[in-house]
């Protein structure tokens, strides 16, 4: 089970589920549901006058995502087009744009996201808890099975040769995460907050006008530091996140494609801060995967996001977008900030 890595401060617990009318009619009424989709627990957050009506049909839209894109749920488009045998399949609209951007993220990250990986990430035990080592030559067969270039996208046509199969859980809910915004937005809603499993959306400011609190989790529990953000996405990938040990080794479920073993580049978690879920989620996953070095050279080419890294050795850095946003909190309050310069 998935660790919320995440927790909105200052939230009035009581109020769940449901909508309540505040005490003062000067503020807004707060509307909140909570649910279990794509195996997390979920929470909308919605102020105003329409938010019974969007939390409802967030509700709804989250469902049908998961339906269409669960790699596990036989019954889901990505479970149909993985069994296609190598035939071209015809995508929904929905999957055709989200596999499409994440196409585009796949080449970005020279392939530190992958998402093609699911062949690996199976055979490790992460999608059904079913874990184990696979042996080098269990890896190296199942590698050929891996690279999104292998992918063909033809329009909404897709074709996977025999054997290749998508795996989009590390966008999935960065893109729920747009298309939750894109919805309340549509309904004139201008001030909620999503947590999908840990990710962390919000659409405009707290009805007040002042930031979002956004807590990020250290990796040994508790909270590490606090965001104050507006219009952002705010999400995380973490070795802490997923993880079993066997024989005093510990394997996380975020893998390198390069060698389909799981990710070790001296990094605890890395939270990314960016305009676009989707594009948070691609590359939270994918930086995880490269580490520091290459974190901050990707970072310097692009700087349309920001990052925090936690380092496995305690330390702290975040790029310099952050540095009047982001603070230590707790028992991390003290250590040295490192701000990450262009
Ligand atoms: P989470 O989904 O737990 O919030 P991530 O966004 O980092 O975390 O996604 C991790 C999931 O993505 C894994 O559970 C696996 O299904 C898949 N995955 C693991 N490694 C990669 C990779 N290098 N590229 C693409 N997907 C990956
Ligand atoms: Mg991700």
């Amino acid at each position: 089970m998935k660790q919320l890595r995440f927790l909105l401060f200052l939230l009035p617990l009581f109020l769940l589920p449901g909508c309540a009318a505040p005490a003062d009619p000067a503020e807004e009424t707060l509307c909140r549901q909570e649910l279990l989709a794509m195996d997390t627990v979920m929470t909308l957050t919605v102020y105003g006058p329409s938010g019974q009506e969007a939390v409802h049909q967030g509700g709804e839209l989250l469902r049908e995502l998961e339906s269409l894109l669960s790699v596990t749920d036989e019954g889901s488009e990505i479970y149909r087009v993985n069994h296609s045998g190598g035939d071209a399949v015809s995508l929904s609209e929905e999957t055709r744009l989200l596999l499409s951007e994440a196409l585009a993220l796949c080449g970005d990250t020279g392939g530190a996201l992958d998402v093609t990986i699911y062949p690996v990430v199976r055979a490790w035990g992460f999608t059904t808890g079913d874990y184990r080592v696979p042996e080098e030559a269990e890896l190296s067969g199942l590698l050929e099975k891996v690279g999104y270039a292998q992918v063909t996208l033809d329009g909404s046509r897709l074709t996977l040769p025999e054997g290749v199969e998508l795996d989009l859980g590390a966008v999935t809910k960065g893109w729920a995460g747009d298309r939750l915004m894109e919805l309340f937005r549509g309904s004139g809603v201008t001030s909620a907050i999503v947590e999908l499993g840990g990710n962390v959306q919000a659409l405009g400011a707290k009805p007040d006008g002042s930031p979002w609190r956004v807590a990020v989790q250290a990796p040994e529990g508790g909270y590490a530091g606090v965001l104050e953000i507006v219009d952002k996405a705010v999400i995380t990938s973490g070795g802490y996140q997923r993880y079993f040990e066997q024989d005093g080794e510990t394997y996380i479920h975020i893998i390198d494609p390069a060698d389909g073993r799981p990710a070790r580049s001296g990094l605890a978690s890395v939270t990314v801060v960016a305009d676009r879920g989707v594009r948070g989620d691609g590359l939270s996953t994918a930086l995880f995967v490269m580490g520091r070095e290459k974190a901050e050279a990707f970072w310097r080419e692009r700087q349309d996001f920001d990052f925090i890294l936690l380092g496995e050795d305690g330390t702290v850095a975040v790029t310099e977008g952050l540095e009047d946003c982001f603070s230590l909190y707790g028992g991390w309050e003290g250590r040295p900030l490192e701000i990450i310069r262009k």
